[in-house]
């Protein structure tokens, strides 16, 4: 099975967003591709790998590619929400690039927010 390759156009100026959002690993971050078990996008593999699922490029966009990124990008950082009890790794809040799930709108508004 053919999947889609992020293009590094896409993923540096992700990675550079994320480092502002969250604070920089100091090295390189690695972006590999797995088959993911169900319906995850990416994961995070510390200390410095984000693991990309594989799939057709019709189901990826710049906006989506960019925002999984960033999102485990707050993974290798170590993002903590003590208050979301359940899920202290994740926002409980639907508008952080950290809420459980990916939102649209929240991408969105982190994209624009670093320019991307
Ligand atoms: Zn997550």
């Amino acid at each position: 099975m053919s999947y889609f390759i992020i293009p590094q156009a896409w993923i540096a100026p992700a990675i550079a967003a994320a480092a502002m959002s969250f604070g920089t690993l100091g090295d390189t971050t690695k972006v590999i591709y797995r088959n993911l078990p169900g319906q995850g996008l990416g994961e995070a593999r510390p200390p410095r790998t984000i693991v990309i699922d594989k799939r057709p490029a019709s189901e990826w966009s710049k906006a989506k590619a960019q925002c999984v990124i960033g999102h485990e990008y707050g993974h290798l950082r170590g993002f903590r929400d003590e208050s979301n009890k359940d899920d202290p790794v994740h926002s409980d809040n639907p508008r952080s690039l950290m809420f459980h799930s990916l939102n649209l709108t929240a991408c969105e508004r982190w994209r624009s927010h670093h320019g991307l």
